[in-house]
């Protein structure tokens, strides 16, 4: 049995109170909270075994070097990726596409495509416009129809033209699912490139990049209970061989010369200088919070909390759900606006009741303006293993109270 209430035990951060109420934290989407063998790994990590990686010889190096890689496997395993030469720390999923974007810019020639979806994070969104004015390729953009991804417009924009498709695999805003798998053998039947925004599906669902069949995919650790500054992309081996470094310095360069230098193999040959070590083996920590839990588990809670409090928001007169209604192809989050109420003061107000949400455009302006949001933002929640019935609850008690204060 998935005890949703049991698990806020775990994450001290949960157990406080908030504007004198206990807090509701509904800001997932946003970042997660650290349950405490997170925190414990990273604090025993500092206390015992701090040392650089791949260099020294000396015993705690080698603990330092070997918990470090052991966390590469378990994000390994975790994605299912063929081997661990396809797993890249980085700083996060803005960094991983930002990578990405510099292998589009070794293979892209002007009269080339590049199709993004409207409902693209701007960390996959500006990217692409800086790799469109740098090559002379060209951004598409595939729109909306009810609420998601518009299938039909993907296929009419994807040509032979296209090199490079860059989806989200989960919108931030509207919570929608895209079916990265078909879209996969599409582009791929058009001989282009897929790159997956999964920093939205990976805390939330299983993810098998076998199966999804993305070539480059990539995630943050601070949206699935690790800590901030650690992320991943993963790249197919053969892409990732071809792919240039995008930083360059020590660890990842196999001999230097005075005129030239040479790279060392995968994956260190992307991991210029001292990586985030910690941040690491924090990830793989939450990594193992998340497989005891079950990822398919938490993704069925979510599920139910869902269809427990889609059909109490909607009752709310006034209150707008954005996304689809097909709670199937849904997943913990939801944007709403309260009509005449601006969606800052919703998310202050909710504050005040303990319950922390988002208002704002979530770091996706071209959808927002296409969502006819009168303030141009949305108020968010969004949910995790940890969110309860009662968190639905407060949050619905506390919209109601908002719009009599404000009415
Ligand atoms: N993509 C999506 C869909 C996101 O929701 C976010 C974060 O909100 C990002 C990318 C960027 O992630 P990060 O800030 O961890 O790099």
């Amino acid at each position: 049995m998935f005890d949703a209430e049991l698990l806020k035990k775990d994450f001290p951060a949960l157990n406080q109170i908030v504007n004198d109420e206990p807090l509701v934290y509904l800001d997932n989407a946003a970042t997660t909270q650290k349950p405490l063998s997170v925190l414990t790994r990273i604090k025993n990590y500092y206390e015992n075994d701090n040392a650089n990686v791949h260099r020294g010889v000396h015993t705690l190096a080698e603990r330092a070097t070997a918990d470090y890689e052991a966390a590469r496997e378990k994000v390994r395993d975790f994605i299912n990726a063929r081997t661990t030469k396809e797993v890249l720390f980085t700083r996060g999923t803005t960094t991983s596409l930002n990578w990405v974007s510099k292998f589009a810019e070794q293979i892209l020639k002007p009269d080339d495509e590049i199709l993004i979806s409207i409902m693209e994070h701007h960390s996959n969104f500006v990217p692409w416009q800086q790799v469109a004015a740098k090559t002379g390729a060209t951004l598409k953009i595939v729109g909306l129809k009810e609420g998601q991804l518009d299938l039909q417009d993907l296929q009419e924009k994807l040509s032979v033209k296209t090199k490079i498709v860059a989806l989200t695999h989960v919108s931030n805003v509207l919570g929608c699912i895209n079916p990265i798998r078909d879209i996969a053998q599409i582009v791929h039947e058009m001989g282009a490139y897929l790159v997956v925004d999964g920093a939205q599906s990976t805390p939330h669902m299983k993810i098998d990049v076998q199966e999804l069949d993305a070539d480059f995919f990539a995630f943050s650790g601070h949206k699935m209970m690790g800590p901030t500054g650690i992320g991943v992309l993963y790249g197919k081996e053969k892409l990732l061989n071809e792919m240039n470094p995008v930083e360059f310095g020590g660890e990842m360069i196999d001999f230097v010369y005075e005129d030239y230098s040479t790279w060392t193999e995968l994956p260190w040959k992307f991991e210029a200088g001292t990586p985030n070590i910690a941040g690491a083996i924090g990830l793989g920590e939450a990594i193992d919070y998340i497989n005891r839990l079950g990822i398919d588990a938490i993704e069925q809670h979510e599920h139910d909390l869902m269809a427990y409090l889609m059909p109490q928001l909607k009752a709310i007169e006034g209150l707008k759900i954005y996304g689809p209604a097909d709670l199937q192809n849904r997943a913990g989050v939801l944007s709403f606006n309260l009509a005449g109420l601006h969606p800052h003061d919703v998310a202050t107000a909710l504050d005040m009741e303990g319950v922390a949400v988002r208002a704002g455009h979530h770091c996706a302006q071209p959808l927002i303006r296409l969502l006819d949001t009168s303030a141009e933002a949305t108020v968010r929640a969004s949910f995790y293993a940890y969110s309860t019935i009662a968190d639905c609850d407060k949050l619905v008690d506390a919209l109601k109270k908002t719009k009599e204060f404000f009415t």
